[in-house]
């Protein structure tokens, strides 16, 4: 398999960009190598500028659960370009996704349209903070919620009273009303509330952790997080921007029956196009300007494109009842297979169409397990199935997105490279 070309382009990058890359996971930093220029998509496959041809798993790191390409959302992006690229004042498309996102995840009532997921998460913040008229939020170690300086953050060493900045760039009085706890951690939410009586506008949790590796949330623990904010005044923020409409039509809040206060969005929202959204009940989004005191504004909010993009992903996975059947079963064969031919060496997270391979055999179920876990063994196993035509995200902290246009060929070639993979591993040993 060439890489001549891609080589090339990498190395002319970096002249010009950081890392030669716009988004840093992308270099290949964690697996080493030479990053693929990727030069065209269709459905779950992807062709780089060598024309190597490889089963895409990665799928934009989630938007894409339909596939690449899929005809009807291009249709509907073509259409919308021939009628300009953006306004800056309001249209009908906004309203049709505000009013199709109120249907699909009834706890978002009002929301606002943004241009990512960053945005989308800091902006939620600031709206709980407006409403509480408190400063302090709860994060979980491991959960990702974009580059916003004050979620930069990892626990200090009194993890109780001091969390540190985990980017240069960050000051420390911006991190300062950030606390860190640890995911699937009951105690030590509760020890925060209770050192932090009063103090505490919003609890924000990705309610299936999916920046980590896939890791699931134990059985009672959003209950959890939805009873103790409520109990001390504070409001419950899911980040469901890889979940939403990943696990079900209504996000994990519909799929765990554990209703948050705001919601916040990206990812599959844009159908491939950059939109974010943040929303919750009226009471909430009234804080928002220009109803209310809590600033927030965009200059491509709500850009025409990206909504038409958006909504028509959203129509397709409304109308076909049958998708997410379909994609948990493919990805079920995939966590079973990597599980059985992987025992000793690998556990394996999933749920709906995420699956997660951990080089941790005891099994992941917090941050601390999952950066235990064999970041080399990880990058072997990457290299060999890249080098068959497999394209997994290169980093083991990301979980593998299926998608519905992947066919039962390209499961069965991705199951038989694993089995291969690890019978090769074990013969070694
Ligand atoms: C990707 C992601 C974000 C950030 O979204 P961007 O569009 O990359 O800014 C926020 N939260 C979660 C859970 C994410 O997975």
């Amino acid at each position: 398999m060439t890489e001549q070309k891609s080589q090339e382009l990498f190395d002319k990058a970096k002249r010009y960009i950081p890392g030669g890359v716009n988004s840093p996971v992308r270099a290949f930093g964690a697996v080493g190598g030479v990053p693929r220029f990727i030069d065209r998509a269709e459905g779950s496959h992807i062709w780089d500028v060598d024309g190597n041809e490889f089963i895409d798993y990665v799928c934009s790191w989630g938007p894409g659960i339909l596939g690449h390409a899929h005809p009807r959302v291009i249709d509907a992006v073509k259409k919308a370009c021939d009628e300009g690229l953006t306004y800056g004042a309001p249209t009908e498309k906004e309203v049709e996704m505000a009013e199709l996102l109120s249907e699909m995840i009834p706890s978002m009532a009002i929301s606002r349209l943004v241009s990512s997921g960053t945005e989308a998460v800091m902006s939620a913040i600031r709206v709980a903070r407006g409403f509480t008229g408190r400063d302090k939020i709860v994060k979980f170690e491991g959960c990702y919620h974009g580059h916003s300086d004050g979620l930069l953050v990892k626990a200090g060493s009194a993890a109780l009273t001091t969390s540190v900045p985990n980017s240069a760039g960050v000051p420390a009085d911006f991190t300062r009303h950030t606390l860190v706890a640890s995911y699937n951690d009951k105690d030590s939410v509760e020890k925060l509330f209770a050192a932090h009586k009063g103090q505490i506008a919003a609890v924000i949790v990705e309610p299936v952790a999916a920046n980590m590796g896939v890791v699931l949330p134990e059985e009672g623990f959003l209950p959890f997080l939805r009873e103790i904010t409520k109990k001390e005044g504070a409001l419950l923020i899911f980040d469901e921007v890889i979940t939403g409409f990943r696990l079900a039509p209504g996000g994990a809040q519909s799929y765990f029956g554990v209703t948050p206060d705001l919601t916040t969005l990206g990812k599959i929202v844009g159908g491939g196009m950059p939109i974010g959204v943040y929303g919750g009940r009226k009471e909430i989004m009234d804080q928002v300007s220009p109803v209310g005191p809590v600033y927030q504004a965009g200059t491509l909010s709500g850009n025409p494109i990206a909504t038409a993009a958006g909504l028509e992903t959203l129509r397709i996975l409304q109308e076909d009842s049958g998708i997410y059947e379909r994609l948990e079963k493919k990805a079920e064969r995939i966590a079973q297979t990597a599980r059985r031919e992987g025992e000793g060496l690998v556990s394996v997270n999933q749920i709906g169409s995420l699956p997660s391979i951990f080089f941790m055999p005891d099994g992941v179920k917090n941050y601390e397990d999952a950066v235990n876990s064999g970041k080399e063994e990880y990058a072997g196993y990457f290299h060999y199935m890249l080098e068959h035509g497999i394209y997994l995200a290169p980093s083991q902290f990301e979980a593998m997105f299926v998608s519905d246009a992947h066919s039962d060929e390209d499961i069965d070639s991705t199951c038989q490279w694993m089995i291969q993979y690890f019978q090769n591993r074990k013969k070694e040993s």
